[in-house]
């Protein structure tokens, strides 16, 4: 593993600043865990003994962003990205399990460390100071190990959200998840119930993009069904399991094959709190389930009926169809081309065309689609004459 935490010029400018004006200031948190794993990342945080108001002073002039500042947090635009300071905090006293009912600002680096929650999520970093690590998160990043910063219990009891980010975080860096921490998981999956359904898919969503979901989908069953308790009715799970780990990385798709033998309603995927866009891939790929996949026809027709749902699509039928050849059905996907009629739009009559002949309203739509397919079928070639002629012979 890296033992070095190399900073974007940018986020080392915004820490020398801070420092010029007489402030502690550390990168910390996830950037610097994924600094030594040599991992992107994909937004920096940093930690700062500077108030909210002093944060301010000190970046005035540039482009900052004040919606977390009641949290104590300051957000600075800077080549674009925005970069998330943070006055350094303790937090006391949660009796909903997942806000603190105050946030105190303290002087130590140590305190605001202490309320992270893992090991590996609570080093800081300072260019002359080096890795700061009070609770052993380089021990833990090397033997790929999530594990609470102080006692699972009381850790999970204040944000009962971090008891899915455990799990989230082993499946997403391939660790394993310490036994005290992994039994307070089991322990208390029911207190996810408490955390609102946006914190909850946001972490869902980065569950189902790890390499292998179900190294944890598995074993933490039981907290899966607490978000989606329709789980508990599938009764090929290890067959569900198999297929997810094979399935392309695709949320939509992956969302689609983790219920593939459960019900799964509008309504469910709504109070999820999935995009519309994902909403709608996931049940469009469940309409067209059980369409035939095999030849350049069927993919057409395929391409056709689920248009921009296609590529989770492809994903889905390649995981989960027993006999399907993956690479065949992904490849004969590329394949298809602009030479492929598979729109409306692409055919060589249009509905003036059918007009012209006599049809009217909803004749038309329906006759055009049929000719869409036979053309897909290659049944008639997409020529004016040829499908004006198939027209004329009915
Ligand atoms: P990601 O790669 O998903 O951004 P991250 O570790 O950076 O992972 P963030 O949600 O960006 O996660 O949070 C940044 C840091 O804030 C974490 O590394 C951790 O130190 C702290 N943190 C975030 N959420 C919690 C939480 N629920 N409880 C305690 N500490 C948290
Ligand atoms: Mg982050």
């Amino acid at each position: 593993m890296n033992t070095i935490v190399t900073l974007p010029a940018e986020i080392l400018r915004l820490i020398g600043k801070l420092n010029e004006a007489g402030y502690e200031a550390y990168a910390v948190g996830g950037c610097v865990r994924d600094a030594l794993l040599m991992r992107p990342t994909h937004d920096y945080d940093l930690t700062t003994d500077a108030l909210p108001e002093e944060i301010h002073r000190v970046f005035q002039g540039e482009h900052i962003i004040d919606t977390g500042i009641k949290h104590g947090t300051v957000t600075v635009i800077t080549g674009g990205t925005p970069v998330e300071i943070t006055t350094y905090r303790t937090e006391s006293a949660y009796h909903d399990h997942r806000h603190p009912d105050r946030v105190s600002f303290t002087r130590s680096l140590k305190e605001d460390c202490a309320r992270r929650d893992f090991t590996i999520n609570a080093m800081a970093y300072h260019p002359d100071a080096g890795i700061v690590d009070w609770f052993h998160g380089m021990n833990d990043l090397q033997a790929k190990v999530i594990r609470s910063v102080n006692d699972p219990k009381e850790r999970f009891n204040e944000d009962a959200l971090r008891i899915l980010r455990a799990v989230r975080f082993a499946a997403q860096l391939g660790f394993r998840i310490e036994e005290k921490t992994a039994q307070a998981v089991l322990d208390m999956t029911q207190d996810l119930q408490y955390i609102s359904a946006e914190r909850i898919e946001a972490e869902l969503q980065k569950l189902l993009l790890a390499d292998s979901p179900a190294s944890v989908l598995d074993p933490y069953r039981s907290l899966m069904e607490v978000i989606l308790p329709q789980l508990k009715d599938d009764a090929a799970w290890d067959e569900t399991m198999r297929r997810i780990d094979r399935s392309g990385r695709q949320y939509a798709a992956r969302l689609a094959v983790l219920c593939a033998n459960v019900t799964l309603t509008a309504a469910d995927l709504q109070k999820l709190k999935v995009t519309n866009t994902v909403r709608d891939t996931v049940l469009a790929i469940r309409q067209y389930r059980d369409l035939p996949f095999e030849t350049r026809s069927d993919l057409r027709k395929a391409m056709y009926l689920l248009d921009r749902a296609y590529p989770d699509y492809l994903v889905y039928r390649c995981a989960v169809d027993k006999y399907s050849d993956a690479e065949r059905l992904e490849e004969l996907s590329g394949d298809i081309g602009r030479d492929d009629v598979i729109r409306l739009a692409q055919l060589a009559v249009n509905g003036q065309d059918l007009l012209d002949l006599g049809y009217q309203g909803k004749e038309i739509s329906d006759t055009l689609q049929k000719l869409l397919y036979l053309v897909m079928e290659d049944k008639v070639s997409n020529t004016k004459d040829a499908l004006i002629g198939i027209i004329k012979k009915r």
